[in-house]
């Protein structure tokens, strides 16, 4: 088994949770780094400090977000390491480094441009902002893309992981079931946005205010209807709900 330790950063949030996890795997005589995580010194020092004497060889990225990517080139320079991150990494590229191959998958959904890391001999995946430790995945427009993250879910259960090291929380030995979880949660979330269009046409915020009652406010609400327009494009690409804009507003309803 490779050797995984994690060092988790001080950004703790609403959608970082305890903070970013930035991973490092031993890859007998260096290491690789998997998202080194904000631009923040203490936690530089911090990976530095947990890598001791060890180099690292190559500094992997998941995804391009504030909470990931900002340290990635200051330790790679450090080390004399390269930064490897999509679309300078294909879907399936294998990333030698040390004793270690890491097949890099392109698994969009929360981003575009997100990538999950595989350790076949330990079946192991880490998957970013995919799936995280606890909670849900944001997927919100227009970044996010919920046919695609079903589809990446679908990619990482045909792997058939044993052990999941998400961007967030901690890991997951319940893999399967983890992301069978993740993938019911986003399928009822569909079926509730598909249900309330039934019920009425509306537009975005109209429709976000009547699933999500007006009680949440503010942020909250704002990031709820990203949610809903993300689910919205997918079920208006299905062909099940229609856009049409009625006297200057974009409104949603059910086709046909
Ligand atoms: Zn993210």
């Amino acid at each position: 088994m490779t050797a995984v330790t994690r060092v988790v950063a001080p950004n703790p949030g609403p959608y970082t949770g305890p903070g970013t996890n930035t991973w490092i795997l031993d890859a007998g005589s260096v290491a690789a780094v998997i998202d080194p995580g904000p631009d923040d010194h203490k936690h530089l020092a911090a990976i530095n400090e947990r890598l001791g004497p060890t180099t690292v060889g190559v500094v992997l990225v998941t995804h391009s977000h504030d909470d990931h990517l900002p340290l990635a080139e200051q330790l790679a320079k450090r080390h004399g390491a390269t930064v490897r991150r999509y679309p300078d990494l294909a879907d399936r590229d294998v990333i030698r480094v040390g004793n270690l191959n890491v097949t890099a998958l392109h698994t969009p959904g929360h981003t575009g441009d997100h990538i999950s890391f595989w350790l076949a001999e330990d079946r192991a995946l880490f998957t970013g902002d995919l799936i995280l430790g606890r909670g849900s995945s944001m997927v919100t427009y227009p970044e996010g893309d919920v046919a695609a993250y079903l589809r990446s879910l679908a990619r990482l259960s045909e792997l058939r992981p044993r052990v999941l090291f998400p961007g967030h929380w901690d890991p997951v030995t319940n893999a399967m079931a983890k992301i069978e979880e993740y993938r019911t949660h986003r399928l009822d979330r569909e079926a509730q946005v598909l249900a309330e269009v039934k019920r009425g046409p509306g537009t975005a915020e109209e429709l976000a205010r009547r699933v999500y009652g007006p009680e949440l406010g503010g942020e909250l609400m704002a990031a709820a209807e990203m949610t809903l327009r993300a689910h919205l494009k997918k079920l208006v690409d299905d062909g099940v709900v229609k856009l049409r804009t009625i006297k200057g507003r974009e409104v949603y309803e059910r086709s046909g």
